[in-house]
């Protein structure tokens, strides 16, 4: 059955290396929305956590607020799994989709394109401030990154970034053991953020494109609705052309970046993802063992030929 033959390639190719054929190294990290899936990363050979989705700490336990210790908790679990490689921590991306009635106060007609991932936690300081606290507080246990999702202009970075320096002069006050030093990075998941990615980089340590929301905004098709579903196409020269630009800017400012959306873990794009630029791919844990198969078929410089054609291909 499916689990055996899981199983069986995992084990064939736990040991092997992410290479290329012509040498390239792509790094494979692990998507994890449930504490659970931290071991199996483990196991399946992830370099370290590429997308902790935090919002499902939330989600879990609601209507229950998590607490400091709550978020403490598994960001030190995170770290310590994923030593000595990061692991990448997305603040709440709650809103839109992921309803938070208790944080939401008003209801919205078109919550995909409203208060949702860092304009609501911007919007709810006190709830930040608890899940921020908690970050620094926990990366004193290992490598850990902060992740802003849905970031859609340069502002937004700013202010995140004043923010975080009054949590963590209230925590240095308070005399509380912490780090301030973590890499921010932010999601590149909105057409106006990939198309000023040149921009965002000048402000970040890091991207992470969101291919999910990226193609769902930038072709106006709803990633759920089945009857668009023909229309959600990874491959539309929009998206190959805004993930190129995306990547370019990354290599410009010397910064890496990483795709963590679905089709990260599907071996059929891993040839233009790599042809786009990508050395970084984040993917469920399960996906592993079977895009790292594929990626050792690979040459690296006849995937950028292959991205070259579709972006100029309609
Ligand atoms: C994405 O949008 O591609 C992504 C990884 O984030 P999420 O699926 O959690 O929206
Ligand atoms: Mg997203």
């Amino acid at each position: 059955d499916e689990l055996s033959r899981r199983e069986a390639l995992l084990l064939a190719t736990r040991d092997l290396r992410p290479l290329t054929r012509d040498g390239i190294a792509i790094r494979l990290q692990a998507n994890i929305d449930l504490p659970e899936e931290i071991e199996e990363a483990r196991r399946f050979g992830a370099e370290g956590v590429g997308l902790y989705r935090s919002e499902f700490l939330y989600i879990e336990n609601a209507p229950r607020i998590p607490t400091e210790e709550d978020h403490l908790e598994i960001y030190r679990q995170l770290a310590e799994a994923s030593a000595p490689h990061p692991a990448i921590v997305r603040t709440y991306d709650l809103g839109g989709r992921k309803i938070a009635r208790e944080v939401m106060e008003t209801e919205e007609e078109n919550p995909v394109l409203g208060l949702r991932g860092i304009r609501l936690t911007l919007a709810r300081p006190q709830m930040f401030r608890i899940q921020l606290r908690a970050l620094y507080r926990a990366a004193v246990h290992g490598d850990l990154w902060i992740l802003l999702p849905m970031i859609s202009t340069v502002q937004e970075v700013r202010r995140f970034r004043a923010f975080s320096r009054a949590v963590l002069d209230e925590l240095a006050r308070d005399g509380v053991a912490h780090r301030g030093d973590l890499k921010v990075g932010v999601m590149i998941e909105v057409p106006s953020a990939a198309l000023t990615a040149d921009l965002l980089a000048r402000e970040v340590d890091f991207f992470a494109i969101g291919t999910n929301d990226l193609i769902q905004y930038s072709l106006a098709v709803d990633r759920n609705n089945e009857h668009v579903a023909d229309l959600y196409q990874p491959f539309h020269p929009a998206i190959v052309r805004m993930v190129r630009f995306v990547t370019e800017s990354a290599e410009a400012a010397g910064i890496p970046v990483s795709v963590c959306g679905e089709i990260a873990g599907d071996p059929r794009f891993a040839p233009l993802l790599l042809g786009m630029g990508i050395q970084e791919l984040s993917m469920a844990a399960t996906a592993l063992p079977r895009v790292k198969q594929r990626i050792r078929t690979l040459d690296y410089l006849a995937s950028a030929r292959f991205a070259r054609q579709v972006m100029d291909q309609w």
